[in-house]
């Protein structure tokens, strides 16, 4: 054995159990029995988790030049962070730029990330223009090991081209990659800016009123209508209110192919944040919401509605986020959330009660190699699987300081917050990568995760 880690309360599939972990060549090779290894680790009183996978992140910028500025994080920087905090593969999203193809914005950032990244990862194209060629490249995007495809109904070029994109979803039923959805319309979010506008409503705390839930559930119900058309597997992102989270669920118990995202601030925060003062830092699309909808979430977790937590990582500075020059329609979206996406969800889920371990397993790891095609290389403790393992600490406590943390963005929207539940040591294919907060791992030792095309768990 190359490493061998005993004592811990092991998470695999079916319930934990105590035992030693084994692993030689960057695979897990035994469970329990005797074994010994240059390197072991102690994990009495720990849990082994397999390693987190976030299958939402932003770790390339969609569009660059003189006077663009773009996310805090690129691949070395967002992988670094999410080492630290648990998660040892993300899935990008890949846009194409101006004047470029999906193919050959994949394979840039594809190269980006293997000479940067630090953590496994898997990227999924933005779908932008569904004509011939959009389509045709989904099905060659698959079959060169990327079956999945996001669509933005939130961009306004999607209504101009419904049947495009409807078509475009067919494709994707035919040759098994998930459509990825961003839920919210855009003529609902453009009449409310223009109205807002219109009424000299320019503070920042207006925001949530330019993405309102009526954008987020009439979107998010043409999503269920398209999956049932075309049969596509649709896994709506960063569900945020209860209404769409009601539309999913029906549409769940009708036995569609339809899964839910949903991303810790709307698990851990609420509407009423835009009223302080730097309210705008909590900036993400869709909007914070009410209390009702938070619980709502939680509870779409307890009954499997919601598939996965995924973070949305895409920070930017508190600077940029909080820019006096931008209306409320205008501020920059996104926060830095790879490194405490599972100490928050532990402490706030599991160390509450609220969610089991099996659950806190399914949503940060499990589920998503399921879904996008990697399972069980990836998101489970079991001989022959990928060691991407995390030895969780339940009783340490950290406060949050998003400035002394690895992302670029200097805060987190959760300073000052006491977490309990941390990793001592996060190992990826068997390489201890992370020790604690401390980065071991060093950038272009991320591979890309070979991926099956959708097979409905
Ligand atoms: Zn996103």
């Amino acid at each position: 054995m190359d490493l061998v880690i005993k004592g811990g309360t092991v998470a695999i599939d079916g319930g934990p159990i105590m035992t030693d972990v084994g692993v030689a060549d960057g695979r897990i090779v035994q469970l329990g029995g005797v074994m010994s290894a240059d390197v072991e680790i102690d994990a009495r009183d720990k849990f082994v988790l397999p390693g987190g996978i976030d299958p939402h992140v932003h770790l390339t910028p969609p569009v660059t030049g003189p006077g663009v500025d773009s996310w805090a994080d690129d691949f070395e920087v967002g992988t670094r962070a999410a080492l630290a905090g648990g998660v040892t593969t993300v899935g990008n999203m890949s846009f194409a730029r101006k004047g470029e193809q999906m193919i050959a914005g994949m394979e840039r950032d594809m190269a980006d990330a293997a000479a940067n990244s630090i953590a496994d990862y898997f990227q999924h194209p933005v779908l932008l223009n569904p004509d011939k060629t959009g389509i045709d490249q989904i099905a060659e995007l698959t079959a060169m090991g990327h079956p999945s495809v996001k669509i933005f109904l939130s961009f306004r070029r999607f209504d101009r081209d419904v049947s495009g994109f409807l078509r475009a979803m067919s494709q994707a039923a035919d040759v098994g990659s998930v459509v990825l959805l961003h839920c919210e319309d855009a003529a609902i979010m453009g009449c409310c800016a223009d109205r807002l506008q219109d009424q000299g409503l320019t503070e920042h705390r207006h925001y949530p009123e330019t993405r309102p839930v009526e954008a987020e559930r009439i979107a998010t119900e043409r999503a269920v209508g398209y999956c049932e058309t075309t049969g596509a597997a649709s896994y709506i992102v960063h569900l945020s209110s209860q209404a769409a989270l009601q539309a999913c669920r029906t549409a769940r118990a009708r036995g569609l192919p339809l899964y839910v995202e949903t991303r810790p601030i709307y698990l851990h925060l609420e509407r009423s944040r835009f009223d302080e003062p730097d309210g705008a830092k909590y900036t993400g699309a869709p909007p914070l919401r009410d209390d009702a909808d938070r619980d709502a979430l939680w509870a779409g977790i307890a009954d499997g509605t919601v598939s996965t937590v995924a973070t949305d990582h895409a920070p930017w500075t508190l600077e940029q986020k909080l820019d006096s020059t931008l209306g409320p329609h205008q501020l920059r979206q996104g926060m830095a959330e790879l490194e405490t996406i599972m100490p928050m969800l532990w402490s706030l889920g599991v160390a509450t009660g609220r969610m089991s371990l099996g659950r806190f397993v399914e949503m940060t790891s499990s589920n998503a190699a399921k879904l996008f095609g990697m399972y069980p290389q990836k998101g489970c403790i079991a001989p022959g699987s990928d060691a991407d393992l995390v030895i969780w600490d339940p009783t340490e406590s950290r406060i949050i300081d998003g400035a002394t943390m690895h992302s670029k963005a200097g805060y987190s929207p959760y300073d000052g917050w006491e977490v309990t539940g941390w990793p001592t040591h996060t190992i990826s294919r068997g390489e201890i990568v992370a020790e604690g907060s401390l980065v071991i791992g060093q950038p272009g030792r991320g591979l890309a995760v070979p991926r099956q095309p959708f097979d409905r768990p």
